[in-house]
């Protein structure tokens, strides 16, 4: 049984080629964070090494050691989240994450070796986008040359960051955000949620059922969630200082968790999309809405083109970051264009309360 949730034109193209013993040698999972591309990979690694006449079965004892990430021919390599920092030649500061080619290195000797215990090597590339140059060059000799017996895997957020070559050389498969109707029936028939906090969950994951199933099974992200919502709200007021401050947490944040960091500038995103869609009248169409008095409460301090002009600026922070820029730099540039608001933030949301009023940048 596929684990993966929907995605059923995928799962029926795939259940085919393993029937029909017709596999590619490589292919490419796109789509957004919690989609379910891990989740899918793993599944495939078991379909092609499962025992049972329905394959993945899930059950026998190869689909059980691939869960338990014990069994020997599959093998996934993942991005560190912590982010490396060196001092280049001209005493520059250069943060790089990178997948190495000491890694893929490994992989390409280990594709040269008949399986051990399966009837396929899976090799599966988490963040394929990071790859430094030459893994990626490396990557695309072995695809060029497949070893019999082996599948390829790449997974990627942002295929525009692969080597052309390299994605060319893969079977593309998108994985698209699931209708918000679905995966509410989901949340309420298969995980019993009860259907108001169902409705606020299939919004908030914008289709993704990795991210909706992770807040069902953990509270914590959404406190998490309430504290950098509240966050935002008090730095709208605050003064340059503080905002810096945060500049300075956020740059911390990212050399030991990437992935945080990039989860809260995605929230930020969702939130100032948000108040966009406010000021425009299109209430029903916003995400947080379980936070609507209060979006609607920011919105009235703020004009359209200085909502739009700050999305430019989130949007340019993750490019930025994402292309190895100093963090830092990136997020004081952030907090230098946050708009300040002279609303009085009065409603109790835990924060505290606005100390001056200030002139409006919209
Ligand atoms: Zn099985």
């Amino acid at each position: 049984m596929w684990r993966v949730i929907g995605h059923n034109r995928i799962l029926a193209l795939l259940d085919r080629s393993i029937r029909e013993h017709s596999t590619a040698h490589a292919y490419l999972l796109v789509g957004p964070p919690h989609i379910g591309k891990t989740t899918l990979a793993l599944d495939l690694a078991q379909a092609l090494n499962c025992n049972d006449a329905d394959p993945p079965c899930g059950q026998c004892r190869s689909c059980r050691r691939i869960i338990e990430d014990k069994h020997a021919d599959v093998v996934m390599l993942t991005l560190d989240p912590r982010v490396q920092i060196n001092i280049d030649d001209t005493g520059e500061l250069r943060q790089k994450a990178k997948i190495s080619t000491g890694s893929v290195k490994q992989l390409q000797h280990l594709a040269n070796l008949t399986p051990y215990e399966g009837k396929y090597k899976v090799f599966i590339i988490e963040n394929a986008e990071y790859m430094s140059p030459e893994a990626s060059n490396r990557t695309l000799k072995i695809l060029e040359e497949p070893p019999p017996n082996v599948v390829w895997l790449l997974l990627s957020t942002r295929e525009t960051k692969l080597l052309p070559t390299v994605a060319s050389r893969c079977q593309r498969l998108e994985l698209k955000p699931l209708p918000q109707e679905q995966m509410q029936a989901i949340l309420t028939d298969s995980y019993s949620v009860g259907a108001d906090e169902a409705a606020l969950l299939a919004r908030l994951s914008g289709g993704c059922p990795g991210w909706a199933l992770s807040a069902v099974a953990d509270d914590g992200l959404l406190r998490q969630r309430r504290q950098i919502i509240d966050r935002l709200r008090s730095l709208l007021i605050a003064d340059l200082g503080e905002r810096f401050d945060y500049a300075r947490e956020l740059a911390t944040q990212f050399t030991q968790d990437r992935r945080a960091v990039s989860e809260t500038i995605t929230l930020w995103l969702r939130w100032w999309r948000d108040l966009m869609l406010i000021r425009g009248g299109w209430t029903e169409a916003i995400v947080n809405v379980d936070c609507q008095a209060e979006l609607e409460e920011q919105a009235q301090s703020l004009s359209l083109s200085t909502i739009k002009d700050f999305i430019t600026s989130l949007r340019q922070t993750e490019e930025f970051i994402s292309k190895n820029v100093n963090p830092r730099l990136a997020f004081e540039s952030l907090m230098l264009g946050l708009p300040k608001i002279e609303v009085n933030l009065s409603s109790s949301h835990g924060t505290r309360p606005a100390q001056q009023r200030r002139r409006s940048s919209g």
